[in-house]
């Protein structure tokens, strides 16, 4: 026997019993999405590898450790290992900023990381997203994030949490990373490796860092004040206000966290992460924030933006599993002319049907009748003369015996 090739580590089958689930989210975006005027973008997923470089930012671990790149034909290309970047370089190609703000775009597909694989973590794996761009003003932050949580409660996950933080303009934000640098100078060597690599490079993810000894130390009281100070200027306090203002006005519940920074480096201003408490434990589900100057840097015009994506696989594991459908109709027949005839008439008029390919017994084919439709369609000698079908309803096992051109009426 030759050799079996196995999947590569990481990636995994999405097999039809669990195809559902994705339909699930897929459909559920389609739905959800349009009635905020969003538009599905599809773009490749490789690109030319500085997008990634220059749109995710190089202080970032995506693109120092975790990305897939090779060389074709001398260029270097990598697989997208998210998709703000790409829709913008599609954004800017395509001349969309010369269409009406706002632009509302979302996208759902595979995105690739070569990360440790572990429970819900894959190399390979599935982000829904969206990205709006043109408009600076909070009402775009607010409409964003409600869209987000009336995506994750159409999907049935309830209690829902939002966090929220303003990372600031440059401006503001280069004074506060200066407070901030000069207030942990004294404390560099005791930091963990990372954080003393992103202390030069881009000391606000210093925040972000899970190392015990690194939270022991920004929980000093002279450390703490500088992270906790109020450093936004009055711009970036005013948009700030706005938004939670929004939020208050929609209902929606947020908790503010000072050390909400995200991992991408292009955020500005509005940075947020939704948690569901769906399932006993605490999951973060999106994340998202404002990124007013990617599309800038990649090229295009001064345009806002701001945008959000969530893990699908995350998504699937809160949710319950969807059964797979039951066909409408399993024909039963030692005819299988007649069988094939009759399951092309009726698919014809939209119904799910199937007969048995094999031509086995009779009695095999009303077992698997009862397994995979709701009803039988029993097509014996008797109804083939009469030009009739006896269709049994699999659950009640009622029976009742209709002219052939009725029989899609009834299943
Ligand atoms: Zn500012
Ligand atoms: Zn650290």
């Amino acid at each position: 026997m030759a050799k079996i090739i196995n999947v590569i580590k990481g990636t995994k089958d999405i097999l039809p019993q669990d195809v559902g689930e994705w339909h699930r989210l897929e459909e559920t975006a389609l739905n959800v999405f349009s009635r905020y005027g969003y538009q599905e973008i599809r773009t490749p997923i490789f690109e030319a590898t500085e997008l990634f470089a220059r749109g995710v930012g190089d202080t970032t671990d995506i693109v120092n450790k975790e990305m897939y790149t090779f060389e074709k034909s001398d260029r270097s290309l990598t697989l997208r290992p998210e998709n703000t970047a790409g829709v913008v370089r599609s954004f800017i190609e395509n001349g969309m900023s010369r269409l009406s703000a706002p632009v509302k775009l979302w996208y759902k597909g595979p995105m690739f990381r070569y990360e440790r694989p572990q429970a819900g973590r894959q190399r390979q794996f599935h982000q829904v997203g969206v990205e709006m761009f043109g408009i600076k003003q909070p009402a775009a932050d607010a409409e964003v994030i409600l869209l987000a949580i009336n995506y994750l409660k159409a999907l049935g996950l309830n209690d829902l949490e939002v966090e929220l933080n303003s990372l600031g303009c440059p401006k503001c934000r280069e004074e506060y990373k200066a407070k901030i640098k000069e207030v942990l100078k004294p404390e560099f060597n005791n930091l963990c490796e990372d954080c003393q690599t992103r202390y030069e490079k881009n000391p606000l993810r210093l925040l972000d860092c899970k190392v015990e000894s690194c939270q022991l130390i920004f929980n000093k009281p002279e450390i703490r004040d500088v992270i906790f100070s109020d450093f936004l200027c009055e711009e970036c306090s005013e948009h700030y206000t706005q938004l939670k203002e929004y939020l208050d006005r929609a209902n929606v519940k947020y908790v503010e966290n000072k050390l909400l920074v995200r991992g991408l480096d292009y955020y500005n201003r509005t940075v947020f992460e939704i948690k569901s408490n769906n399932l006993g434990s605490q999951n973060a589900v999106c994340g998202g924030g404002r990124y007013d100057s990617l599309v800038k840097n990649l090229g295009g015009d001064d345009i806002p933006a701001i945008g959000w994506a969530m893990g699908m696989e995350r998504l699937n594991a809160l949710l319950p599993k969807v059964e797979p459908e039951l066909l409408d109709g399993y024909i039963v027949s030692n005819s299988p002319t007649e069988a094939f005839a009759l399951a092309e008439e009726l698919r014809a008029e939209g119904k799910k049907v199937e007969f048995d390919l094999a031509n086995k017994k009779f009695t095999k084919q009303l077992e698997k009748a009862s397994k995979v439709a709701r009803f039988a369609l029993i097509l014996g000698e008797d109804e083939i003369k009469a030009n009739e079908v006896s269709v049994k309803n699999l659950e009640t096992s009622e029976q009742k015996t209709v002219s052939r051109s009725d029989a899609a009426k009834m299943v």
